[in-house]
């Protein structure tokens, strides 16, 4: 049994009475934490660390990404959402397993580096990704995406192979990984497939996450097609009521009777503002989805409309916005916000256990440097962590015990290797797609 023991930091737990320790000890031993506040003094520890001008946290959980679209970064700029989105998938059509692979192993540089332990991703090949999830000591829900109009049209994999692939992911025993169901939004799956995935969620016990109402347009259509808004429409073919739980990114446009039924049935939704911002998809329905019960959480959405996978920019902008829009400045209190970014996420995510510092819990949690200029001085130190701290703050991340980043030094992955077969790879990828 490894222990660790951590002295001289200040402990955020994020508990349900919001308890801060100062100059405390945390100690870690076999992935658990077993003392917070005073250890006891026979602790035999392996590691002691003196933490002195850190805090410790629960590690940030990025609710909804899609990771290897760090390929794309920087690639499709200042365009309308309609347009955007079909670029995308053209660049999507022409990548490679090997290409998932890197531009995912970017991802989870990026991410632990600025303090993300778990991540909710939906994209193809996602063997390749649980690969990256594996070797990087990370958490991880895994959603292997596919578009089924029932037209002929459809793209990624069948879904029989999707539930080959969940299948063979929960008997490698991998608890660090949990799985979902994909059909990417309804406006890109027909009614048929979405009760086949219902069928199957029920089947195999898993849950669905998908895209749900993120535009005008899609909420027409859908009124066209089916008579219901987007929202209405997945209540009635059951996507909601799966045993794992359902996680519709955005649900951005949305009514009262929808927000009823999204809380409710229990639907997680993440909130992803900055790329809101970025591709101008106004955001009203935040307040009301809190003031009604629903389970929200935050997400970076894919870097290449955020454009980066930074929670703490997410957590930031969160607050800000939603302070604009109300016109409001005691919306979302630093406290809130960032609970929706650690324990929220997390248990989205199915990671129950994680998102709070307490005895028996997962040792899943980041240290972040105070002695900084900007989180000087330290009146209040969530508000100074939501307000002024960014992710290259974070000095150290740990999952269930293990260090996957150790004073600022990455700990699991070759990001020199990454760095160049990301810049290699991207540069070709996007020549296939001129030609
Ligand atoms: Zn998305």
């Amino acid at each position: 049994m490894t222990t660790i023991h951590l002295r001289n930091l200040d402990i955020v737990t994020l508990d349900e009475q919001g308890t801060i320790h100062r100059q405390a000890d945390l100690v870690v031993a076999d992935g658990f934490i077993t003392h917070l506040g005073q250890a006891p003094d026979t602790l035999q520890a392996d590691e002691i660390i003196d933490a002195s001008g850190r805090v410790a946290l629960p590690g940030l959980v990025n609710a909804h990404c899609h990771s290897p679209m760090t390929l794309l970064r920087g690639w499709a700029e200042d365009m309308y959402f309609p347009e955007w989105l079909p670029k995308v998938w053209r660049a999507e059509n022409q990548l490679t397993g090997p290409d998932i692979y890197w531009g995912a192993a970017l991802a989870a540089c990026e991410m632990i580096r600025t303090g993300t332990i778990a991540f909710n991703d939906m994209y193809f090949f996602m063997d390749r990704v649980a690969e990256v999830v594996s070797e990087s000591g990370m958490k991880a829900a895994l959603t292997w995406g596919f578009f089924d109009p029932g037209d002929g049209t459809a793209v990624g994999p069948a879904l029989e192979q999707t539930i080959e692939w969940i299948k063979a992911t929960h008997a490698r025993g991998n608890s660090r990984i949990k799985t979902y169901l994909g059909p990417h939004s309804p406006y890109t799956c027909s009614q048929t497939t979405l009760e086949r995935v219902v069928e199957i969620a029920h089947e195999l016990g898993q849950g669905i996450h998908l895209h749900l109402s993120e535009s005008q347009e899609q909420v027409d259509q859908s009124l066209k097609r089916y008579g219901l808004r987007p929202v209405q429409h997945l209540n009635s073919i059951g996507v909601f009521e799966v045993p794992g739980g359902c996680i519709a990114a955005h649900t951005i446009y949305i009514d009262g009777q929808d927000i009823e039924i999204l809380a409710k049935k229990g639907v997680c939704v993440p909130h992803c503002p900055i790329t809101y911002m970025k591709l101008a998809m106004p955001f009203f329905s935040f307040k009301a989805n809190l003031q009604a019960g629903v389970k929200m959480c935050l997400g970076t959405d894919g870097p290449a409309s955020n454009a980066d996978m930074d929670m703490f920019a997410v957590i930031r902008q969160t607050a800000l916005t939603q302070k604009l829009l109300q016109v409001d400045p005691t919306m979302m209190p630093a406290d809130t916000v960032l609970r929706l970014a650690t324990q929220a996420g997390a248990k989205a995510l199915g990671f129950t256990d994680s998102g709070v510092l307490k005895v028996g819990a997962p040792a899943d949690l980041i240290l972040v440097n105070l002695d900084a200029p900007h989180l000087r001085p330290v009146h209040n130190l969530i508000a100074n962590l939501v307000h002024s701290a960014k992710g290259s703050d974070v000095t150290d991340v740990m999952v269930d015990g293990q260090w996957l980043m150790r004073n600022r030094e990455l700990k699991t992955l070759d990001e020199d290797r990454i760095l160049y077969e990301v810049e290699t790879r991207a540069k070709a990828l996007v020549e296939r797609v001129k030609q």
